[in-house]
């Protein structure tokens, strides 16, 4: 019977993502004035009065010289894509202050609103706070496994009695590979960055639901444990595919990782809630934070200033739910370890 509230919850998060119609493609980029503009310059190397060095390569062919490892194919293929990224954002920027003169409003382009750039970072607040994120996983999980390993009592093997010491630990290892790859995203967005953050941010997201799983529902044995994460491996195993050799849909991603944050949100609430776990109320703010943090992510507003978006606001709420959630898993591990020591004196 343990299985039915998890299905509602599943049925739950699939309804507030078939409700969600607030994700459309982006308009910037289909619009034939910019279209034209990236083209023309991909072949010039200008736009306006703007020429840059990356699209040399077009006309010149070859690269002159230089270290082997910068020689062709990479070499080529990086100048490419700073070339076209380039091109992109001094289009984007020509076209929306067109659009302005004639009062519109900012469009997305290639489903991402226009930032202005600040020294070569793309996104300077976002990389400024996915940095800060980074740090702050960094902390809480060192101080985990500071708590776990030196603090808390060991067993007489010198193992640690708290049972889900390694999906924390592996965690911390996703959330903060998952924020470098953030950091390196918002300072450059070409294809190659933009996969390696959409891809570790979806394994962090699956690997978290497994977390929940496997926490509320206490599976503590080897079997049971890789009966319920294979399907959610499987899954994001083919949607982490999916975006990386067929197609990269930013609409079908975000329902995604909402689905799946909805999912785990609410096992964690309906957990904390039914089980009187002694730090409920870090998991019920951490929860809500989460969710209100959430909703930043579907209904975004463009940048104010063309500096700071939701987005970037998202990540900011992210620093306080982070260092509370390492502060729920250290209660979570004192709490069963002491219960766990009690038990085998
Ligand atoms: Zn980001």
């Amino acid at each position: 019977m343990a299985r039915s509230p998890f299905y509602r919850i599943l049925l739950f998060a699939w309804i507030v993502v078939l409700l969600m119609d607030g994700v459309h493609a982006s308009d910037g980029d289909a619009d034939p004035i910019y279209k034209a503009c990236v083209e023309q310059c991909e072949k010039t190397g200008c736009v306006g009065g703007k020429c840059f060095q990356h699209c040399k390569f077009l006309s010149d062919g070859k690269p002159e010289g230089g270290p082997w490892y910068l020689q062709e194919p990479l070499y080529l293929q990086w100048k490419q894509w700073d070339c076209r990224s380039d091109c992109r954002y001094h289009c984007m920027l020509t076209r929306e202050e067109e659009r302005e003169k004639l009062g519109g409003k900012p469009v997305k382009y290639h489903g991402k609103w226009l930032f202005r750039r600040a020294y070569s970072f793309q996104e300077p607040v976002s990389v400024a706070l996915s940095a800060l994120n980074l740090a702050i996983q960094f902390h809480g999980w060192v101080s985990f496994f500071i708590l776990i390993y030196y603090k808390l009592p060991l067993t007489p093997s010198k193992k640690n009695y708290y049972e889900y010491t390694g999906l924390w630990n592996i965690y911390g290892i996703l959330s903060m590979n998952s924020w470098f790859w953030s950091a390196v995203f918002h300072s450059r967005d070409v294809e190659l960055t933009e996969k390696l953050h959409f891809s570790s941010a979806v394994a962090l997201l699956g690997f978290s639901l497994i977390l929940a799983i496997l926490r509320a529902f206490s599976v503590r044995n080897e079997a049971s444990r890789v009966m319920v994460s294979t399907p959610v491996i499987a899954f994001v195993t083919t949607h982490i595919l999916y975006l990386n050799c067929y197609n990269l849909d930013y609409g079908l991603n975000i329902k995604v990782c909402v689905a799946m944050g909805v999912a785990q949100l609410l096992i964690w609430a309906v957990w904390a809630g039914v089980t009187h776990h002694p730090s409920w109320s870090k998991l019920w703010v951490a929860v809500v934070g989460g969710g209100l943090a959430m909703l930043l992510e579907i209904y975004d507003f463009p940048p104010y200033h063309r500096f700071v978006d939701a987005h970037a606001l998202w990540h900011a709420t992210t620093i306080p739910l982070t260092y509370l959630w390492w502060s729920f898993a250290k209660d979570d591990a004192e709490f069963r370890t002491s219960s766990l020591h009690k038990k085998a004196k």
